[in-house]
């Protein structure tokens, strides 16, 4: 009989109950099968054989076959040290002992070939090893043993606590005693066959006691392919599942308002990838499932428009739209914009913010629920219970990160409900389609894992004609230069921000730092000749709105801010972005903030001020702003330097809490896990086939033991 490996570690024998609890809470091991997914950091080779001369200062423990030729003692400040030289044919070191010497002495042997082990570092113009691990190369040559140690991950707590990575390697390998190694298949032959993998089996033994590199590798591809695969797996059947069971709402055609409107009244052509952006949203409305799709696209790809003609759409078939936004100053943008394309149509659409007036809610309460409002655009406000809509049937949210999945899904309720025989189901509206947009760019690899729920489209094209934005990093020192170059454009009719960091609402320096700033940029650019707008996070909101208004209508020329503007502002005009102290920015937000100029037709420039002092992540970050204006490429960068946990908010990072794979380096195996779990669906969507079996037994494994490999969240 096989072992279970839901036994509870305390049962394997070496794991007492005070070993048992050190595992729980400081690496998570609960069960065998936790113990078994433990996966080592990194690996000592003892297959590999050093020279001298390929020695590294601080690499890890290495190994060198060479001969003593002189030992000597060294008297020093405490003691004596112990040097032996050792050489091979490449060159000489230096072995140290401090300890155990006078027997070290003596059985140390002269000019007969040595296999030392151990960790080398540069030290006074010579490597030296202390303390070596040493045996003959003939009694080397005869030994029988697993070549490739495994390091373990490990905590203070367990190493004080004489939990060492040889007590874990003993605990594995009882472990693999008890079960003969013998673990069940995970992975259909299918796959196994196809992938080229080895057996769940090998692989794990190769993994804690790899014979060979070459093996190694096999079971590392093996293990994180099939750790991406079921990601993947869970992930998709979630978004089917939902599918299938989350009845939408069909918008059966394509109407007079939507063939109007890009017949006669579209100021543009679309670009292409905006029209196919608009017929994967129309498959989706089309279909009775309810769609539940993130539009990806850089700032100024124009994602405004293909939720316009989405909009449409649902009042092509009688039903109501509305666009929610994270600020007032951008619904009063979306509704302004919008308001003008509604026009020509006869479409009735109003804006709903916190200041809207009594009167104003009374008639769009009451328009909303008899139904003649046809779209609604506003903040926060439109999540109020005392929205009601008469036949909402498609929600889109601008600028997504700002809004939580909770928030989505109390948009959800707000959807018809729909007469129905079904007692059950009766009351209960049915949800409105939801488009989701964003400008942060999510690399795609991160997408597919955390917004696996989400079906995903991506706007990757710019209108045409669109001048690339230059940017360029500046000194603080080189202040006066880019006064003159403010003036410069000012003269030719332009606007300019001027954005200081604030990183805490809190942090006095900063305030400190825009006010000191603002009252330079004052003396600079006196009045009247110039006008100078100021907004940062402690000014109440209608002040704030008042200051960007007044820059938006180009009365001031330049905008002084914090943060505050970085999402969304649309002011063609502004063609230079001035970015203060750009060493304490992120790069996702340099690019945010950059995106605000570059809207018009004008050469739009971007100016990123630093002091001298700068680390190695900061000059990365300036490097790649001045490199690339391409928001995922920018992503990819971010993503590297941040790690995905921090870039998609401490909420998601259980999503992406991986064993082995690596979701930056392993993005390739990422897409292909992905597309060899869709292949498999589309033949066998329901794991039914004889060949699936193993499949659908470890999913089903994997849903009920949540605690086992921490995928989702
Ligand atoms: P974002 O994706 O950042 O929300 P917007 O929808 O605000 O971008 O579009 C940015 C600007 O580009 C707007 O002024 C919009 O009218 C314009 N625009 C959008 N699509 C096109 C197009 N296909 N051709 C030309 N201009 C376009
Ligand atoms: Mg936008």
């Amino acid at each position: 009989m096989s072992v279970n490996l839901q036994t509870p570690i305390d049962y394997l024998k070496g794991v007492g109950p005070n070993r048992a609890d050190l595992l729980r809470s400081e690496l998570g091991i609960h069960t065998y099968q936790d113990l078994i997914n433990l996966f080592p950091n990194r690996y000592i080779d003892r297959t590999k054989y050093y020279k001298i001369n390929q020695l590294q200062d601080n690499s890890s423990e290495i190994q060198v076959i060479g001969t003593i030729v002189n030992i000597q003692e060294i008297s020093q400040k405490h003691g004596k040290r112990l040097v032996a030289t050792f050489q091979d044919e490449t060159g000489s070191m230096e072995l140290v002992w401090f300890r155990g010497i006078k027997w070290i002495k003596e059985n140390l042997k002269r000019n007969i070939a040595y296999v030392i082990f151990g960790k080398a570092s540069w030290f006074n113009g010579v490597y030296s090893m202390p303390h070596p691990d040493m045996e003959l190369l003939t009694e080397h040559e005869q030994n029988l043993r697993s070549a490739m140690q495994a390091i373990y991950p490990s905590t203070e707590k367990l190493s004080n606590k004489g939990i060492t990575n040889r007590v874990v390697s003993k605990i594995m390998q009882q472990l693999f005693l008890e079960t003969k190694g013998k673990f069940e298949e995970s992975l259909s032959p299918g796959l196994l066959n196809s992938q080229k993998l080895i057996s769940k089996s090998d692989a794990l033994f190769n993994i804690h006691f790899p014979k060979n590199q070459d093996l190694l590798a096999k079971a590392e591809f093996r293990l994180k392919f099939e750790e991406l695969f079921y990601i993947q797996l869970q992930l998709i059947l979630k978004n089917l599942i939902h599918k299938s069971k989350i009845k939408g709402l069909t918008f059966v055609k394509v109407g007079d308002y939507f063939n109007t409107f890009y017949t006669q009244h579209l100021p543009f052509e679309l670009t292409d990838a905006q029209k196919r952006v608009l017929k994967e949203i129309r498959q989706d409305l089309g279909s009775n499932a309810q769609m539940n799709r993130l539009l990806q696209g850089d700032v100024g790809s124009g994602k405004t428009i293909v939720a316009f003609m989405s909009m449409l759409m649902a009042l092509d078939n009688g039903f109501q739209a509305c666009l929610m936004a994270p600020t007032a100053i951008l619904s009063v943008q979306h509704y302004n914009g919008l308001h003008e394309l509604c026009k020509p149509l006869n479409i009735s659409i109003k804006l709903l913010t916190g200041s809207s007036t009594t009167l104003e809610r009374k008639e769009i309460d009451e328009t909303l629920q008899n139904g003649s409002l046809q779209i609604i655009i506003g903040t926060h406000a439109l999540l109020e219970d005392k929205v009601v809509f008469n036949n909402l049937g498609l929600v889109i949210i601008d600028e997504q990160h700002r809004f939580g999945v909770a928030q989505r899904a109390k948009l959800w309720k707000k959807g018809p409900t729909q007469s129905s025989q079904n007692e059950e189901t009766k009351s209960v509206p049915t949800p409105p389609h939801i488009l989701v947009m964003t400008a942060t760019p999510i690399p795609r690899t991160l997408a597919m894992s955390v917004y696996g729920d989400l079906d995903i489209s991506v706007i990757d094209e710019l209108p045409a004609g669109r001048k690339p934005i230059k940017t360029v990093h500046r000194f603080d020192t080189n202040r006066l230069k880019v006064f003159k170059f403010m003036r410069d454009e000012i003269s030719k009719g332009r606007q300019v921000y001027v954005v200081y960091p604030l990183i805490q609402e809190s942090a006095k320096m900063d305030y400190k730092d825009l006010m000191d700033g603002y009252e330079s940029i004052v003396r600079e650019f006196p009045i009247p000749t110039y006008q100078i707008s100021i907004v940062h996070g402690k000014m109440k909101p209608s002040d704030k709105d008042f200051e960007m208004q007044r820059f938006i209508n180009g009365e001031t020329q330049i905008m002084v801010a914090t943060t505050v503007i970085e999402v969304g502002v649309n002011v063609p005009n502004a063609s230079v972005m001035v970015i203060e102290s750009a060493e304490r920015f992120g790069l996702s937000q340099l690019h945010q903030l950059r995106g605000r100029v570059g809207r018009g037709a004008e050469q739009s420039y971007c100016i990123l001020m630093t002091s001298h002092k700068l680390g190695n992540d900061s000059k990365t970050r300036l490097e790649t702003m001045t490199r690339t204006n391409d928001g995922f490429e920018i992503a990819e960068v971010d993503l590297k330097l941040r790690g995905p946990g921090d870039i998609m908010g401490t909420q998601q990072s259980g999503v992406l809490n991986l064993k082995i794979a690596d979701i930056v380096k392993d993005k390739d195996l990422l897409k292909h896990a992905r597309f060899c779990v869709q292949q498999i669906l589309k033949s066998d969507p329901g794991l039914n086939q004889s060949g699936n079996i193993a499949i659908l037994k470890t999913y089903r494994a994997l849903t009920k033991y949540k605690n086992i490999w921490n995928y989702i969240s």
